[in-house]
């Protein structure tokens, strides 16, 4: 798409979206404050900058290099997301996000902890959960967090902000509550276990109504804000 019928598509479903979040966050009854991260992944450098223009200041990616790219040709300051799994040896790069939603094992904790180090700067990360104990994602057990959380102490330049969770594709509403109200469980063992863990990032195109309800901080939009991806 041309960059102004992208920005004249985006700017009325983000308004709408906004207002959707808004009454899902009365009904929920969490009264948290909620980041609308506009997902760009496939899409180019416009998408960022239509979503810039429709007062959205958080853009999140999946891969580090394609996000790399995108940053270098973006001036004015999004904050960068990282939400794909990422592979240890691209630690580094990742350092360059504001916020990382995929830490989803302990080898990665050091890694990124290293990259940080290096990068004279602490890294914002959220741990991330695999509630629904499907095989195809990454993330933590419930029962592992106890331990994660205390052992991420000794990660001095991580800070751990939260939990993130990703819920099945298409389940049903029950299921959606179950997964984020087990995220919500997580949050509350690393905070027990420490950590300034106020935040849950879930809630994608499909789910993220339900996901505000059930006290999303942070929903990830990718399909509904820029339509499908080829
Ligand atoms: C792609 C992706 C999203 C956005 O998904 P949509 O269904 O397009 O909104 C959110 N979170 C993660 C981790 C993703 O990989």
């Amino acid at each position: 798409m041309p960059i102004s019928d992208l920005e004249a598509h985006v700017a009325p479903v983000v308004a709408e979206v906004r207002e959707r979040i808004a009454a899902a966050r009365a009904r929920g009854g969490h009264g948290q404050d909620v980041t609308l991260i506009a997902v760009t992944k496939t899409h180019g450098p416009e998408a960022v900058m239509a979503a810039w223009q429709a007062g959205i200041t958080d853009v999140g990616e999946n891969r580090v290099q394609e996000a790399e790219a995108k940053m270098a040709q973006i001036a004015v300051p999004v904050r960068w997301h990282l939400i794909g799994h990422l592979q240890r040896n691209k630690a580094r790069n990742a350092a360059r996000f504001d916020l990382v939603h995929s830490l989803d094992s302990e080898r990665l904790a050091v890694a990124l902890d290293d990259a940080a180090g290096e990068a004279q700067r602490v890294l914002e990360v959220l741990v991330q959960v695999n509630v629904s104990g499907e095989s195809t994602k990454s993330g933590f057990a419930l029962h592992d967090l106890p331990g994660v959380a205390e052992r991420l102490h000794g990660c001095r330049h991580l800070c751990v902000r939260g939990i993130m969770t990703m819920a099945p594709f298409d389940a049903e509403e029950a299921v959606l509550r179950t997964v984020f109200g087990g995220a919500r469980d997580a949050r509350t063992l690393l905070q027990a276990g420490g950590h300034p863990a106020d935040w849950l990032s879930m809630g994608m195109s499909g789910d993220y109504e339900v996901a505000v309800e059930e006290g999303a901080t942070h929903v990830r939009l990718g399909t509904m804000l820029f339509g499908g991806r080829t």
